[in-house]
């Protein structure tokens, strides 16, 4: 089957061949950890990724985190984590291989500046990259960029949002050239096979955060302002909340427009049912956001180290430093809705 590309448009996802619908009815799917067969429940992270690699469970999927050769997770997207574990980057930084032999290859995310992660994406795309995207400048995406374009004969451009003055010293970052909010980044070869990376604004995580729906999969690459298994800092002045929140608003519409119903972060595994997803990261926020306004109003003479202990009782005290910043981009909300600033 051949698809022109210029007939995709929103709600007119092509499927590409052999693809198939989740079968949603699946409560239990089967993943390979350590060489076991794990039973995987609908309500665990790696659920998603299961129902995107075998909807109906006809293959094995390996669910063990890869640095040294990517994962295939569909015959156009694989998945290649940098060797970067850690509290901040949970398993590490998921780099995405978008394309094929044919087509040549997007690298989304190079990473951190790992010469054997740049290495290994330059080998698992035959060198053959045309384009490389950073989602945002933080040091665990961006940094890798330069170095990938340098191992690459062709010097792919480096894409991206430059970073914006409020972006602390270890991120900053100037692509090559500036995205424009909505631009297509297209591979296609003769067949007229083609793979289409449609560039969504999001600020709100850092000010130069950039989604990427795949149009012809219907698939959402959503960097760090979506993540699997772990919560995203809002890190002002650079990151913030209300900005967040209209982020997430745009990216649900992105998802109903491209039928989207895989969302594939920069750190975890690859999320299912992501509208339900969205929708339940903003209610998060919101019954934080309410919980330390009650805090607030019942205690508004306390510190704010009194409010961060209150409102984040359910949160371990290590992770406090961290949520200590998503405290202030609440507070930095609270103030702006109530016309303060
Ligand atoms: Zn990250």
């Amino acid at each position: 089957m051949v698809h022109n590309h210029s007939m995709v448009r929103p709600n007119q996802r092509i499927t590409p061949p052999g693809a198939q619908t989740p079968n949603t009815s699946l409560p239990i799917r089967l993943g390979r950890r350590q060489g076991q067969l794990v039973e995987v429940h609908a309500h665990e992270p790696a659920f998603g990724e299961l129902a995107l690699v075998s909807p109906d469970g006809q293959s094995e999927h390996g669910l063990d985190w890869q640095s040294e050769r990517p994962v295939a997770l569909l015959h156009n997207v694989q998945r290649l984590t940098a060797p970067n574990p850690g509290t901040m980057t949970g398993p590490g930084t998921n780099s995405y291989l978008v394309g094929d032999m044919a087509t040549g290859y997007i690298v989304i995310d190079p990473g951190p500046d790992l010469p054997t992660h740049q290495q290994r994406l330059w080998q698992a795309t035959g060198g053959d990259i045309r384009m490389i995207v950073c989602t945002h400048s933080h040091a665990d995406h961006s940094p890798g960029a330069r170095p990938l374009q340098t191992l690459c004969a062709n010097r792919p451009p480096i894409l991206g949002l430059p970073s914006a003055d409020t972006a602390r010293p270890n991120s900053h970052f100037r692509p090559d050239r500036a995205l424009i909010e909505g631009e297509q980044l297209q591979l296609s070869d003769k067949s007229e096979q083609a793979h289409t990376l449609r560039a969504i604004f999001t600020p709100g995580h850092a000010a130069n955060h950039v989604c990427l729906v795949l149009e012809e999969d219907g698939l959402l690459f959503s960097g760090d302002h979506i993540l699997n298994g772990s919560t995203t800092v809002i890190d002002p002045p650079d990151g913030d909340m209300s900005a967040y929140l209209d982020s997430l608003d745009k990216l649900d519409g992105a998802c109903k427009d491209w039928g989207a119903e895989f969302i594939l972060p920069a750190h975890g595994h690859v999320l299912g049912g992501a509208r339900a997803a969205i929708a339940r990261l903003k209610a998060h926020r919101l019954q934080r956001e309410a919980k330390i306004l009650k805090v607030m109003q019942a205690r508004p003479d306390a510190s704010e180290d009194d409010w961060l202990a209150a409102a984040y009782d359910d949160v371990p005290s290590a992770l406090w430093p961290v949520a200590r910043r998503s405290l202030l981009a609440h507070l930095r909300r609270l103030k702006e809705l109530s016309g303060e600033i």
